[in-house]
C-alpha cells in the first residue's frame, strides 16, 4: 500500500500554498508558537518540520523497496559523518526551494536567515568524516539503496573561538536547540557485551561450541536520519547508535541495595557515545575508543542481520544481502565480529563464516604514517573483547599457514604480517585485521594507492597483489557547488541545463567560454560577490577589514605539522619584511586566509595558530603594508563555514609535504569553485594537476620520492637556512619577539624547524615562494586568471563523489548504480 503519495496532502504538498500552510501548522501545532511570536529558531524548526515529512515519506518508501527488491545494499561503517546543515540541501534534493522561498516570502520571512539557524552536526574531525557523509549524498544520488552507520556522540567536534589569539576550545551543543532530522527508533536497539570471559559447550548435534559470557552489556539505540539524494527518489539512512544503560542489568543491582553500583553503570553506558575523540596523537590505545568502535560496529552488523531476516535472505549468504565498507580501521573489528555472529550465534561452521566475512568486507586506508595505524595493547583488547582476542588468534593462525606456504620460511615476512604485533609488547593491529578480512583495499587517490603497496600494506600487496585498487576521493557538487555558490550555480544552470549537479561531466561544456570576454566578465562578477560576502562575515567575526579585490589567499583544513600551515605563514612574513625593506616591491593585494582546529592535545599546531594571529596582529595594523596585505584567521572551520569561505578563495593552498596527505578533498572543493591551486604532488592535487592542465596549477616541492631520498640522506635544515638569506631574515624575525610581544612564544616553532624540521619546509622554502610569486604575476593579468579560474571548474566533473561511488560500486561493492548520463 502506498500510505503517501507524495503530493496529495497538506504535509507533503509541493506548491508554495501548500509550503506555507504546513509550515504554519507546524509552528502553532508542534512547537506551540504563535507566529506573532516565534523567533527565526522556531521558525527554523517549523521549516526542518515541514521539509523532514516530504524527507521522511520519500525515505520510507526507498527502504520499502530495498526490502522488496532484496538487492545488495551497502553498509558504510564510519566512526565519523559530517553531514553539514540538512535543510538547504533537502530543499534542493527536492527541488522546493524556490516554492520554499516564495511561501516564507509571502509572509514577510527571508528563507536565508532561517537557513542560517541551522547547526550543523559537528560529528567528525574533518575530511575523514566530510568524505563519509559526501558518499551517503552520492549513493542517495545514483540510487544505491544504503545505510551508514555511526555514532550519535552527544558532544562532537569541540567548537572553536580564537581568544587573545589563541584557540579555545568550547563543548559543541549541536543537540541543544533540539535536532528535527533524527528519527528515534525505539523499536531498534542492539544489546552489545563487554568483558567477562568465554566458555565451550557441547550443542545438540553434538559440535562444541563457544559462549561469551560478559561482564557488561550496554544497549544501543538507533537514530535515523535520512540523506535525500539529488532529484532521485532514493534516500540513504544515517543511522547513528546512542549508548543506554540495559534496564535489567541497574534494576538487578538497584533491588540489592546496591544503589551506586546501578547508578555508575548507567553513567558508565551512556558515556561510551557521550564525545567524540578529537584526532590526537595522544589519545592511542585509550580503551573507551576500543569500546566505542565496536560498541557501533557491533550495531551494526546485528542489525544488518535482522534486515537479512526482514527481507527473507540468508544468513548463510549475508553477503549477497550487504557490502560492507570501512572507512578507515576504526570499524575494523567488524571482521571478528561477523565472525563471532554467525559462528556462535548462527552456528555456521569456521570457514563458511570466513568465506561470507571475506566477501562482504572492504576496507578503505587513509593514512600512509606507520605510526597512526591503530593497535590495541592484547592485555587492553583482551579484556574488553575476550571472544574476539580468541577469534582474531583463530583467523591469525589459519593467515599465517596461508602465507608460508605462499613464502616458505620468511619468519620476518610472517612477524610483519601477523595480526599481532610481537615486537616487545604486544598489540593487535587493526589494519591487518581489516586487510585479512576484505576482498578489496583501496587508497583514496592514485598516488597514496601507489604508495601504500610500497609501504604501509607493502607485505599484503605482494601477498594479494589483486585484493589492491584505488577510488580516488570525489565531494558532492551539491553541498559545495550548488549550495555554497549560488552565483556559480546561476551561471552553470543557465550554459549546461538545470540539472548539472547531477552529472558534473557536462562542465567539459565551458572550455570555449574560457575564450570569452563577456563571460568572463560575468565569472568575475560572481566570485567577486562571493568574496564581498566572506569580506562582510570575516568583520563580523574577526572585526577585520578586508578587500574584497585583492587576492583571497585560502589554506583551510586542519592545523597540522604535515599540511604545513606555517610554511604559509613564512611567506607571507617574508612578503612583510620585503615591503618593509622595499616599499615599491612588486607585491600584489593579498588576503591570507587561515583557518581550523588544532587537536587540544597538539601544541605545535595551537602555536602555529597563534603564529598566524600574531602575524596578523602586526601586519593587518602596519600602514607601510596597508592596502596590500591582510592576515586572517577565520575561527571555528567547519561545513557551515566551509560553505561561505571555499567560493571566495582566489588561490587554494594545498602544500603538504609529499607524500603525507593520502587525498584531500578541500583541494577538490576549492578548485570545483573556480580557485586555482597552489600545490605539491601529493595526494589527490597530482589529478587535480592532471585534470585542469599543468598551465592552470602551481606547482611546487620535492616529489614523494626525492622526499624519502633526501630523509635517507640525512636532512639537514641548517643548510638552507645558511644558504638563503630571505629564509634566514624570515626565521630570525620569528624568533626575535617581533610576534607576539614574546621571545619565547614562537621559539619552539623555530627550534622545530632549525633542529630536525620533519616536514622540510626549509627544503621547499624556495620553490613554494617562487611558485608564489608565478602567482602574483598571473593575478596581474586579470582576463588570463579568470580564464585559468574557468578551465579549472571545466575540467574537475571527475572529482564529483558520484564519480567515486560508481567506481566503488563497480569494481569493490557489485552493486548497480544509476548510470551517469555519459
Ligand atoms: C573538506 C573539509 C575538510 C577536509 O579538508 P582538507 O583540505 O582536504 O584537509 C575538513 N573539514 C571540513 C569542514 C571540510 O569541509
Amino acid at each position: 500500500m502506498n500510505a503517501i503519495s507524495p503530493s496529495n496532502t497538506i504535509r507533503t504538498g509541493t506548491s508554495a500554498e501548500n509550503l506555507r500552510q504546513a509550515f504554519l501548522d507546524n509552528l502553532v501545532c508542534a512547537l506551540g508558537r504563535l507566529p506573532n511570536y516565534a523567533s527565526a529558531h522556531d521558525h527554523y524548526l517549523a521549516l526542518a518540520l515541514t521539509v523532514r515529512d516530504h524527507v521522511v515519506a520519500r525515505a520510507v518508501q526507498s527502504f520499502e523497496q530495498g526490502v522488496v527488491k532484496m538487492m545488495r545494499r551497502v553498509a558504510y561503517l564510519s566512526a565519523e559523518f559530517l553531514p553539514g546543515p540538512h535543510l538547504a540541501n533537502h530543499l534542493l534534493n527536492l527541488g522546493i526551494a524556490e516554492a520554499t522561498r516564495e511561501a516564507l516570502g509571502g509572509i514577510g520571512i527571508d528563507l536565508d536567515r532561517v537557513l542560517a539557524e541551522e547547526e550543523e552536526p559537528g560529528l567528525g574531525n574533518g575530511g575523514l568524516g566530510r568524505l563519509a557523509s559526501c558518499y551517503l549524498d552520492s549513493l542517495a544520488t545514483v540510487e544505491v539503496q544504503s545505510i551508514g552507520y555511526g555514532i550519535r556522540y552527544e558532544f562532537g567536534i569541540f567548537d572553536q573561538v580564537i581568544r587573545d589569539g589563541w584557540q579555545v576550545e568550547g563543548t559543541d551543543k549541536w543537540l541543544s536547540g533540539g535536532n528535527p532530522w533524527e528519527i528515534h527508533r525505539l523499536g531498534i536497539a542492539k544489546q552489545v557485551k563487554f568483558g567477562g570471559h568465554t566458555e565451550t559447550w557441547t550443542d545438540d548435534q553434538g559440535r562444541t561450541r563457544v559462549r561469551w559470557v560478559p561482564s557488561i552489556v550496554i544497549k544501543g539505540e538507533a537514530y535515523d536520519t535520512p540523506i535525500t539524494g539529488y532529484g532521485s527518489g532514493t534516500c540513504s539512512l544515517m543511522r547513528l547508535w546512542k549508548s543506554e544503560a540495559v534496564e535489567s542489568f541497574d534494576f538487578e543491582a538497584f533491588n540489592h541495595g546496591d544503589y551506586d553500583r546501578a547508578v555508575e553503570q548507567k553513567v558508565d553506558s551512556e558515556n561510551l557515545s557521550k564525545v567524540l575523540y578529537p584526532n590526537d596523537e595522544l589519545h592511542r590505545g585509550k580503551e573507551l575508543r576500543l569500546k566505542q568502535q565496536f560498541f557501533f560496529t557491533s550495531c551494526a552488523l546485528q542489525d544488518m542481520l535482522r534486515l537479512v531476516a526482514m527481507s527473507g535472505g540468508k544468513v548463510a549468504a549475508f553477503d549477497e544481502s550487504w557490502a560492507v565498507q570501512l572507512n578507515d580501521t576504526h570499524p575494523a573489528i567488524g571482521v571478528a565480529e561477523l565472525m563471532r555472529l554467525l559462528v556462535d550465534e548462527h552456528a555456521l561452521e569456521w570457514d563458511d563464516a570466513w568465506a561470507i566475512t571475506q566477501k562482504t568486507f572492504s576496507y578503505t586506508n587513509h593514512t600512509l604514517l606507520p605510526e597512526a595505524l591503530e593497535k590495541w595493547p592484547v592485555e587492553l583488547f583482551g579484556s574488553v573483547l575476550p571472544r574476539h582476542l580468541e577469534i582474531i588468534y583463530g583467523i591469525n593462525h589459519r593467515f599465517l599457514d596461508e602465507v608460508r606456504t605462499a613464502f616458505p620460511d620468511d619468519d620476518a615476512r610472517l612477524a610483519r604480517l601477523s595480526l599481532i604485533d610481537e615486537h616487545g609488547a604486544r598489540y593487535v593491529r587493526m589494519a591487518n585485521l581489516a586487510c585479512v578480512g576484505s576482498h578489496k583495499i583501496n587508497g583514496v587517490a592514485a598516488l597514496h594507492s601507489e604508495l601504500l603497496k610500497k609501504t604501509v600494506l607493502a607485505d599484503f600487496a605482494a601477498l594479494w597483489p589483486e585484493k589492491f585498487d584505488n577510488v580516488t576521493n570525489g565531494v558532492t557538487p551539491r553541498r559545495f557547488v550548488a549550495l555554497a555558490n549560488p552565483g556559480l550555480a546561476g551561471l552553470l544552470e543557465r550554459e549546461l541545463g538545470a540539472g548539472w549537479p547531477g552529472d558534473l561531466s557536462c562542465l567539459g561544456r565551458l572550455e570555449p567560454l574560457a575564450a570569452d570576454p563577456g563571460f568572463r566578465r560575468e565569472w568575475r562578477e560572481v566570485r567577486l560577490a562571493n568574496k564581498r560576502r566572506l569580506a562582510a562575515l570575516i568583520q563580523e567575526r574577526t572585526g577585520i577589514v578586508v578587500t574584497p579585490d585583492s587576492l583571497f589567499d585560502v589554506q583551510v583544513k586542519r592545523i597540522h605539522e604535515y599540511k604545513r600551515q606555517h610554511l604559509n605563514l613564512l611567506h607571507v612574513l617574508s612578503l612583510y619584511l620585503s615591503i618593509k625593506r622595499d616599499p615599491d616591491a612588486g607585491v600584489v593585494p593579498r588576503t591570507f586566509i587561515f583557518g581550523g582546529k588544532a587537536a587540544p592535545g597538539y601544541f605545535l599546531a595551537k602555536r602555529i595558530i597563534r603564529l598566524v594571529t600574531a602575524t596578523g596582529e602586526l601586519v593587518n595594523q602596519d600602514p607601510d603594508v596597508a592596502g596590500r596585505l591582510k592576515v586572517v584567521f577565520f575561527p571555528d572551520f567547519n561545513v557551515k563555514n566551509a560553505q561561505h569561505i571555499y567560493p571566495a578563495a582566489d588561490l587554494s593552498e594545498q602544500i603538504s609535504l609529499a607524500g603525507m596527505e593520502a587525498s584531500g578533498t578541500g583541494n577538490m572543493k576549492m578548485s570545483l569553485n573556480g580557485a586555482l591551486t597552489i600545490g605539491t604532488l601529493d595526494g589527490a592535487n597530482v589529478e587535480i594537476r592532471d585534470a585542469v592542465g599543468a598551465e592552470n596549477f602551481f606547482l611546487f616541492g620535492l616529489t614523494a620520492s626525492e622526499v624519502s631520498a633526501l630523509k635517507a640522506g640525512g636532512y639537514q635544515p641548517q643548510t638552507y637556512y645558511e644558504s638563503d638569506s630571505l629564509l634566514r631574515e624570515t626565521i630570525d624575525f620569528i624568533a626575535s619577539g617581533a610576534l607576539g610581544g614574546d621571545p619565547d612564544l614562537f621559539r619552539p616553532v623555530v627550534d622545530n624547524l632549525l633542529h630536525g624540521d620533519p616536514y622540510l619546509l626549509l627544503a621547499d622554502f624556495r620553490a613554494y615562494l617562487d611558485a608564489q610569486q608565478r602567482v602574483g604575476e598571473l593575478w596581474g593579468d586579470s582576463d588570463a586568471w579568470t580564464s585559468s579560474s574557468i578551465l579549472n571548474v571545466a575540467r574537475m566533473g571527475r572529482f564529483s563523489s558520484d564519480r567515486s561511488i560508481r567506481e566503488y560500486c563497480e569494481r569493490i561493492w557489485n552493486v548497480n548504480a544509476k548510470p551517469s548520463q555519459t
